[in-house]
C-alpha cells in the first residue's frame, strides 16, 4: 500500500466494522474506494464522509454477496475496471449457535458469504491483477482458522478455507506482481457479535481488540510484505514455528507406501 499511485480499493462489508475502517484508512492513504455491502444508506453516508475527509472518490456498489447475480456484478467490476489495484475480501458473518443449532438455510448462507463470495471475488481479482502485472488481495480470515476448538466449526472452517486459499494463491502469484495477505483477527469490537446474538463484552477486556487498532495493524502487516498477519499474536516465532512444522511434513504427505501404523499386524510382519 506504498505505491505512489494507489488506484482503487474495492472493500466488501464496508458498511460497518473492519470493512468501514479499511475504507477510511485506505482512502486516507490515497486510494479511491468502492464500498460493497447491502445497506445502501450506511454506505452512502460513509462515502460522503470519505469524500469530505480525504477528497478521494468513494463509490457505493450495493450488493448482497449471497445473491449470485449481485456477486457476479462485483466479479465483473473486478475483472473490467483496470483502476482497481486492491481487493479487501472482508464481508462475513457468524452464526447464532453452531452446526447443531442451525437450519440448513442458515448454514448455507454462511458458506455463501464466508466461502463462495470471497473465493469467486479472489478468482476474478486474481486473474485481472495477474493480467495487469499488479494488485493486492487481502482476505479477512480469523485466528479461529488455527483454533477450531474455540468456536463453531462452520465459521472457523470458513476462515480456515480463506487462510488455505490465501497461502495457495500467494504462492501462485508471488512472481507476477500480485500480493496476497490473509488477516487473522482475534476478537474485535464490531457489530458481528450482536448480529449473531453474542456479547463481545462477555470476553475479558484484555482479549478484545478495538477495530481501529486491528485494521491499522493489518495494513502495517501488508506493508511488511506478510502473507499471514495475526495482529494479536505477540510472539511472531509461534506462527513461524507452526508454519515450519506444517511445511516440513510436505515431503512425507504423498507416498506409495502406507505408513507402518496403518498396516495390520499380519501385513506388518509379512512385509
Ligand atoms: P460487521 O461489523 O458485522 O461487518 C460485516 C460486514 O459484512 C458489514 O459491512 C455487512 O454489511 C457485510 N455483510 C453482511 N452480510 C452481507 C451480505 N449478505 N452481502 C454483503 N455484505 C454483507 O463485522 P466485522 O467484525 O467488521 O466483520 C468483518 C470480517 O471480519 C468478517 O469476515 C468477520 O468474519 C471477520 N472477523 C471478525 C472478528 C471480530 O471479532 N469482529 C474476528 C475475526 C474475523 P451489510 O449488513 O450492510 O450488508
Amino acid at each position: 500500500m506504498n505505491a505512489a499511485v494507489k488506484g482503487t480499493a474495492l472493500v466488501t462489508g464496508a458498511s460497518s466494522g473492519i470493512g468501514a475502517t479499511y475504507a477510511e484508512k485506505l482512502s486516507a492513504r490515497g486510494y479511491d474506494v468502492i464500498l460493497v455491502a447491502r445497506d445502501a444508506a450506511r454506505l452512502n453516508a460513509l462515502a460522503e464522509r470519505i469524500a469530505a475527509a480525504t477528497g478521494r472518490r468513494a463509490e457505493v456498489l450495493r450488493a448482497d454477496l449471497t445473491d449470485r447475480a449481485d456477486l457476479a456484478a462485483v466479479e465483473r467490476r473486478l475483472a473490467e475496471d483496470a483502476a482497481i489495484t486492491l481487493l479487501v475480501n472482508n464481508a462475513g458473518m457468524s452464526l447464532n449457535g453452531g452446526l447443531l443449532d442451525n437450519e440448513p438455510a442458515a448454514i448455507e448462507r454462511l458458506i455463501a458469504l464466508n466461502i463462495t463470495a470471497p473465493t469467486l471475488l479472489a478468482s476474478a481479482a486474481g486473474k485481472a491483477f495477474v493480467a495487469r502485472g499488479r494488485g493486492g488481495i487481502v482476505n479477512v480470515a480469523s485466528v479461529l482458522a488455527l483454533a477450531p476448538e474455540m468456536f463453531d466449526g462452520v465459521y472457523s472452517g470458513s476462515k480456515a478455507h480463506l487462510l488455505n486459499l490465501s497461502l495457495s494463491l500467494a504462492a501462485q502469484v508471488e512472481d507476477k506482481g500480485v500480493r496476497v495477505q490473509a488477516v487473522l483477527p482475534g476478537a474485535t469490537r464490531t457489530e458481528i457479535w450482536e448480529r449473531s446474538g453474542k456479547d463481545v463484552n462477555a470476553f475479558p477486556p484484555e482479549m478484545v481488540m478495538e477495530v481501529n487498532d486491528l485494521v491499522e495493524a493489518s495494513i502495517v502487516g501488508f506493508e511488511r510484505g506478510e502473507t499471514v498477519t495475526i495482529p494479536p499474536l505477540a510472539d511472531e516465532a509461534q506462527w513461524a514455528a507452526f508454519n515450519q512444522a506444517r511445511l516440513a511434513m510436505g515431503p512425507g504427505l504423498s507416498r506409495r507406501e502406507v505408513a507402518a501404523r496403518y498396516r495390520r499386524p499380519a501385513e506388518a510382519s509379512a512385509a
